[in-house]
């Protein structure tokens, strides 16, 4: 199986070291191309055996597969320029590209193609990345949900599920972000400092999500394990809803969308 990524950006250098890394292709059956040739340098510091090219099509030419990882408004002039074949699996990155557009661009509109989008933290190996799928076949869906389970968490879902989940899964990423920082303020204001009260908070954060996605339980079973009554945890909690806290958060998520 080979694996062409077109875009050596932060998602597409993201993706193929995440796939040099994981089990299911190797390293060699990886090509990557890209205009300049600064972030194809990049790649091959620690990823020698990955191919690397200045033309796309080179770069597609024999592939299996093809990732289209350039910027939304590329995606059209770059999906033509490649004239992909039917029996080549297309996968997109592209944020609001849907596959009715991605239709019009290959010379197969029927060919099988994947929307893809992935987190920022898949350079971590822990993305949730959320796939919506056309023309494809069980096997090719299972085979792709595989391949990006090894970079975090992969979830099949409708496309027209695709830019709510976006705004929970992808801009969510910033959300969260943006918690520690502020508990990092706090930390900071009540004389913790600064690297400790970021050590804190995110071991905090990956500390909840873990509860939950190994126990699989809801949040309000987790929050009832830390909330005595009378005590501090619950103060702190109201003061949250106080101030509108949970309005907010999903008013940013509807308007993320
Ligand atoms: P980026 O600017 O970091 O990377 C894009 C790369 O494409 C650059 O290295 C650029 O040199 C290269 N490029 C430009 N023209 C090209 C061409 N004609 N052929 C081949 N390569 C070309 O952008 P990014 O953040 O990696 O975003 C890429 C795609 O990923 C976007 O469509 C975006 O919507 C999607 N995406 C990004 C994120 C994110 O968090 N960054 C999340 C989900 C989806």
């Amino acid at each position: 199986m080979k694996i062409a990524i077109i875009g050596a950006g932060n998602m597409g250098g993201s993706i193929a070291r995440g796939l040099a890394k994981g089990s299911m292709i190797s390293e060699s059956d990886i090509i990557v191309s890209n205009p300049s040739r600064g972030k194809l340098k990049e790649l091959k510091v620690n990823f020698p055996m990955i191919t690397t090219t200045q033309s796309n099509t080179d770069a597609v030419a024999g592939a299996d597969i093809v990732i289209l990882s350039v910027k939304p408004w590329l995606i059209e002039s770059v999906a033509r320029e490649l004239k992909l074949k039917s029996k080549q699996i297309l996968i997109s990155v592209a944020a609001g590209i849907s596959f009715e557009q991605l239709a019009h661009y290959v010379v197969d509109p029927e060919m099988p193609m994947f929307r893809l989008i992935p987190n920022t933290a898949i350079s971590e190996q822990e993305s949730m990345t959320l796939i919506a799928s056309r023309n494809t076949t069980n096997e090719q869906e299972l085979f792709i949900l595989s391949l990006f389970n090894e970079m975090g968490m992969a979830m099949l879902i409708p496309e027209d599920k695709m830019e709510a989940a976006t705004a929970l899964a992808s801009c969510g990423i910033a959300f969260v972000l943006k918690y520690i920082q502020a508990a990092m303020q706090a930390g900071i204001e009540m004389g913790i400092r600064p690297k400790d009260a970021m050590q804190m908070v995110a071991q905090s954060v990956k500390g909840a999500a873990t509860l939950i996605l190994n126990n699989d339980t809801h949040p309000s079973v987790e929050i009832d394990k830390v909330t005595t009554p009378g005590g501090i945890t619950i103060k702190g909690l109201n003061e949250l809803e106080h101030t509108g806290f949970t309005s907010a958060v999903i008013k940013a998520m509807k308007e993320s969308r």
